[in-house]
């Protein structure tokens, strides 16, 4: 058995996870708005009432909307920004007195389909969370990717192509600074300013995807848009890291016609005659984080993180 944790942005959610991949117990919390000291405590409230149903110490991991900057151990990249610059797995364990394992969130989506979901017999898991960001995580042989500068995976940030580019009306601004992030494009705002664009209308991804469901024609050439630039952008992580398989995740993965348009529209994009590369829905809906968090003592090398 392993705890995990899932600190978001609106909720923290705790679980027990069995060798199985059954979660025996979970604990749900909104998170303190933008209070450090009260987001700490109320994680290690939640590990400690999970550390209460067992009677030796399990492991502990923690999903977190950014990642750690190396060397400082200081959190960067978090849409929750009271995070930012703090030391958050140090003040963890020093609250706890252990050690836990601490990765961003699209790593423990990736690594909970890797271990338990749509990607457990696949060797090389690309996951994506379509949402209010965009990132990504790769597993490869259940084993996480950090990398050198802790952000292997982190696709969202990287400049959307020459073949995307020309599907948008205006060079886009991201929160980090830079311009035409892949995340500008392929987050939930990122959809609605492309719908803005195409029609002048302003309304929220999910309703643009219940048009497009319902038969409104605009809103279909806003998602088929929407599935090219997907097509596009994921073309260039098929031509680096080709996966097995690319598992989407958060809000937007819940578009079914991402799967149906987006694996055509590949083909003119990835250098091969016929890819292998599936496309798949999430095994366990949305948001695993709390799963793959569970899972970090064993797929984390502990020199690399
Ligand atoms: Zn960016």
């Amino acid at each position: 058995m392993r705890i995990g944790v899932d600190l978001g942005g609106t909720k923290i959610e705790g679980i027990i996870l069995a060798d199985t991949g059954s979660v025996i117990e979970k604990i749900r919390v909104d998170t303190p708005g933008e209070q450090y000291q009260a987001t700490l405590e109320a994680v290690c409230k939640i590990v400690d009432q999970l550390q209460a149903h067992s009677s030796s110490l399990l492991s502990v991991g923690i999903g977190t909307p950014g990642t750690l900057s190396l060397p400082s151990e200081l959190m960067k990249n978090c849409n929750s920004i009271c995070l930012n610059g703090q030391p958050l797995q140090k003040d963890i364990e020093a609250s706890l007195g252990y050690a836990i394992r601490m990765e961003n969130d699209a790593n423990c989506f990736a690594l909970s389909e890797a271990h338990f979901g749509a990607g457990k017999d696949s060797g090389t898991v690309f996951g994506v969370i379509l949402g209010t960001g965009t990132g990504g995580g790769i597993v490869v042989n259940r084993q996480l990717l950090t990398g050198a500068n802790h952000i292997a995976g982190e696709w969202g940030h990287n400049s959307i192509p020459h073949s995307a580019h020309e599907l948008i009306a205006e060079d886009r601004t991201c929160y980090c600074g830079r311009r035409n992030c892949i995340e500008t494009v392929l987050s939930g705002r990122g959809l609605s300013q492309t719908f803005s664009e195409l029609t002048a209308r302003q309304l929220e991804a999910i309703e643009i995807a219940r048009l497009a469901e319902s038969g409104e024609k605009a809103a279909i050439d806003c998602i088929q848009r929407y599935c090219q630039q997907l097509a596009r952008c994921l073309a260039t992580v098929i031509n680096v890291v080709d996966p097995d398989v690319i598992i989407l995740g958060g809000g937007l993965s819940n578009i079914a016609e991402l799967y149906r348009a987006v694996p055509a529209y590949l083909q003119d994009f990835v250098f091969t005659d016929v890819i292998h590369t599936r496309l798949s829905p999430p095994g366990f809906g949305d948001a695993s984080g709390a799963r793959g968090a569970a899972c970090l003592w064993d797929s984390v090398r502990a020199n690399s993180s």
